[in-house]
């Protein structure tokens, strides 16, 4: 189950879930489509929902009853979840007393987790992005950040956004390859996932990577929920 964070420090140009950060004039211009269905820009206020965490419990029980069936896993998302570092420990340890589940945090890996935040959760997903992002190279790679998610072992897995293009010209295997080797990370840790938010997409993307991540020992990932529901809110 996905709990999605608002705020992102970010502002990747595919970006799939725009409605949590591209909410002003400024950033909207940075999204290809930062639009609501029906031609509206994304509003905060439209989108506000300022929750305690018994309420998110709540909402995800009610949203799916077996929660406590001991396979669940709860994927804490965003926008960035690491913007609320704080709140984002309480959740963790309310979430796991309650369900007894799994937690794993997304992240893009630009922020430094506090020891308590480790502690409290099972996994991290870091995903650093590419430079086909458009986000400037010194605001989304952060080096010793992500050498610290390297050095947390199997604790941290690796995913990496690639373009549909990806497996012709190579250029994004470049750009993660060097950041695999820089960092000393294993290949059974890195995952690669083709860009998109149609079923249609996904699978063309994976089919012009299949080869090259097969070749590296990396693990694909194709976006399940994605495949059943195309971009779809509140499956
Ligand atoms: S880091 Fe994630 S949430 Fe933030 S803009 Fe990029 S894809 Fe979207």
């Amino acid at each position: 189950m996905f709990v999605r964070l608002y705020g992102c420090n970010l502002e990747c140009s595919w970006c799939d879930t725009p409605y949590t950060w591209a909410t002003t004039k400024n950033k909207i211009e940075k999204h290809v489509t930062a639009y609501a269905r029906g031609g509206e820009p994304y509003s905060k206020k439209d989108n506000e929902h300022v929750m305690t965490t018994d309420a998110i419990g709540d909402k995800l029980a009610a949203l799916y009853p077996n929660i406590r069936d001991g396979q669940s896993i709860i994927v804490v998302s965003g926008g960035e979840p690491l913007m609320q570092q704080e709140a984002l420990i309480e959740l963790c340890y309310s979430l796991y007393g309650e369900f007894s589940t799994a937690i794993h945090i997304e992240t893009a890996g630009t922020i430094e987790p506090d020891r308590d935040l480790t502690d409290a959760v099972d996994q991290f997903v870091v995903s650093p992005k590419l430079s086909h992002s458009g986000n400037p190279l010194k605001k989304r790679y952060k080096p010793d950040v992500i050498q610290s998610f390297a050095h947390m072992g199997s604790k941290a897995h690796f995913k990496f956004v690639v373009e549909l293009n990806a497996g012709m010209d190579g250029e994004d295997f470049k750009e993660i390859d060097a950041m695999v080797e820089r960092h000393g990370i294993d290949a059974n840790r890195v995952y690669i996932m083709p860009q998109g938010t149609t079923p249609t997409e996904i699978i063309l993307g994976a089919q012009s990577i299949v080869d090259k991540v097969l070749e590296r020992g990396y693990n694909l990932s194709l976006r399940t929920h994605t495949l059943l529901w195309g971009d779809e809110r509140g499956k």
